[in-house]
């Protein structure tokens, strides 16, 4: 068995547009950079993971509520939170290729670079001294490993210092130092870093002089904050609560490449934990472990996911984490969990001279709440999802198969139903199957092509299970159940599908392990 975490990204790319997950936007007129839609499976893929995340945040937790906010919002809101000053990627460009770069960018790929270095000269080790392996000691003590980590630790530590002090020829003059060329040209004919304000703006209002500059909002959060109190005084929330929310954000990202890992507009799942200061710490770690356990019960493989501490922390954060996932180009953040002290309330509250302050009846005293955020990229999970589901598998009898051995629970199409021909009684028969199984799960009808090629394109997209009504079906009232990861087949009696069914792929298999 194969598996494309090794490989790389383009086969995934290529599957997801000719199995229907996702296409590029605007194809016909050559598409437009970093803007990608979701087809008839991506989307159904994308309402499970959202709804993963919606029951486990709002259904399971009787102390966080949900809310949609609106994506335009009063230009003021990122006047407060900072975005308009400091919501800035510093860019560098190579005169010859004519390319930009996010300058942090190309000395955290050069990181990584010597990263993949120390991990080989690991795997070394590992298969020469097999089961003796101690890594840790070995890491401890391995002159090169040791070089590697230090050089890991003092380009990091330079770039974490530039990025903080807004230090612009420092950037430049680290890319310089380490001798990065550009991916295309091979040059190291760059620039100078210049800043770059992410958000995207337009204007509000039909008459000129009337006009108002209004931004798409680059994350959802600020909607959560702007709605804090009319949330308190509609449900009675007290602290500590949550709110959350799903919704589109918008940046106009430089490196728009890499698939719908960074994309420009793209949907976030953000929830905001109102806490009371000094308890931020004991929360923050709490909800790390909360957000690591619903990533592993995925089951996509627990070593494909680590924690990443920020040194270099926001303006608005006192701790920060992220959590990575080994896509097909490495380790990448996929969740952001932030502990963001009063900064967002404070700001608006300082902004719009209304009172943000919650009311704690126990200790008769006004407070500006603290705040754990957690804030995932939905199309990244899609991402992780689908590149840690891609399977390459070579079979006894000398064919190949692709699979996405994505979760049941969430997979696009849970259940096919095909007749083993198109004729005599047996698309009748299917027929009825479908009709009695679609009102209670995607189920998808097809009677064209040999059953092998069925069996291969159901794979190809994910369903868990095929059900293949035959001769015998119309005589004993079963039918074959096959399994999509081991193959296996089972008859199975007609009226005892649903429960079947119910019992292997519903989202609650997954929501019990939380619960
Ligand atoms: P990065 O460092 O990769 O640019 P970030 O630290 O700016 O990400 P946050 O502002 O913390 O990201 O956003 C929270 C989450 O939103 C991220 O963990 C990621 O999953 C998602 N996200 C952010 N930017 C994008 C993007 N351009 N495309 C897709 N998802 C994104």
């Amino acid at each position: 068995m194969f598996n494309i975490q090794d490989n790389n990204l383009k086969k995934i790319i290529s599957h997801s547009k000719e199995y229907g997950f996702v296409f590029p936007s605007s194809e016909i007129y050559d598409g437009l950079s970093a803007i990608y839609d979701y087809g008839p499976y991506g989307v159904e893929l994308k309402n499970n993971l959202k709804e993963y995340w919606w029951k486990s945040m709002v259904q399971l937790n009787d102390n966080i509520l949900g809310i949609d906010s609106s994506i335009f919002m009063h230009s003021n809101t990122w006047k407060a939170s900072g975005h308009i000053d400091a919501f800035n990627d510093p860019l560098i460009d190579n005169r010859d290729s004519k390319k930009r770069y996010r300058a942090d960018v190309l000395i955290e790929d050069h990181i990584g670079r010597i990263e993949k270095k120390k991990q080989k000269e690991i795997l070394k080790a590992k298969k020469r001294f097999k089961e003796d392996f101690d890594e840790k000691k070995f890491c401890e003590t391995s002159p090169r490993v040791l070089k590697y980590i230090e050089e890991i630790e003092k380009i990091s530590t330079q770039l974490n210092d530039y990025l903080k002090s807004k230090n612009l020829n420092g950037l430049k003059d680290l890319i310089i130092s380490l001798g990065i060329t550009d991916p295309i040209s091979g040059t190291k004919n760059w620039t100078d870093v210049r800043q770059f304000n992410l958000m995207f703006s337009t204007d509000m209002g039909s008459v000129d002089s009337n006009k108002n500059l209004i931004y798409l909002r680059p994350e959802t959060a600020q909607g959560i904050f702007l709605n804090f109190l009319n949330v308190i005084n509609s449900s009675r929330m007290r602290i500590p609560f949550g709110i959350a929310q799903i919704g589109k954000a918008f940046r106009n990202e430089i490196i728009a490449r890499q698939f719908i890992f960074r994309m420009r507009e793209f949907e976030q799942m953000e929830m905001q934990f109102f806490v009371s200061p000094k308890s931020e710490m004991e929360w923050y770690k709490k909800w790390k472990n909360t957000r690591i356990k619903w990533h592993h019960i995925l089951n996509l493989g627990r070593d494909r996911y680590r924690f990443h501490d920020h040194k270099n922390l926001a303006h608005y954060a006192n701790a920060a984490c992220d959590i990575e996932f080994n896509f097909p180009m490495g380790y990448k953040e996929l969740e952001g969990i932030h502990s963001r002290t009063d900064f967002d309330l404070k700001a608006h509250q300082k902004l719009s001279g209304k009172k943000l302050t919650y009311f704690d009846q126990k200790n008769n005293k006004a407070f500006l709440p603290y705040v754990i955020e957690t804030s995932i990229g939905l199309d990244r999970l899609f991402l992780a999802v689908l590149s840690g589901s891609y399977i390459e598998e070579s079979l006894n009898d000398g064919s190949n198969r692709v699979y996405l051995k994505i979760p049941f629970p969430i997979a696009p199409i849970k259940v096919a139903i095909l007749p083993l021909n198109a004729k005599d009684k047996l698309p009748d028969k299917a027929k009825e199957i479908y009709n009695q199984l679609k009102i209670q799960f995607s189920t998808q009808y097809d009677e064209k092509d040999s059953i092998g090629k069925r069996y291969r394109r159901q794979d190809a997209i994910g369903t868990p299970f095929c059900i293949t009504i035959d001769y015998e079906s119309l005589e004993t009232n079963k039918v074959t159940i096959r399994n999509r990861d081991s193959m296996q087949q089972e008859r199975i009696s007609v009226d005892k599908i649903n429960k079947y069914l119910e019992n292997n792929t519903s989202l609650n298999i997954l929501l019990n392990q939380l619960n």
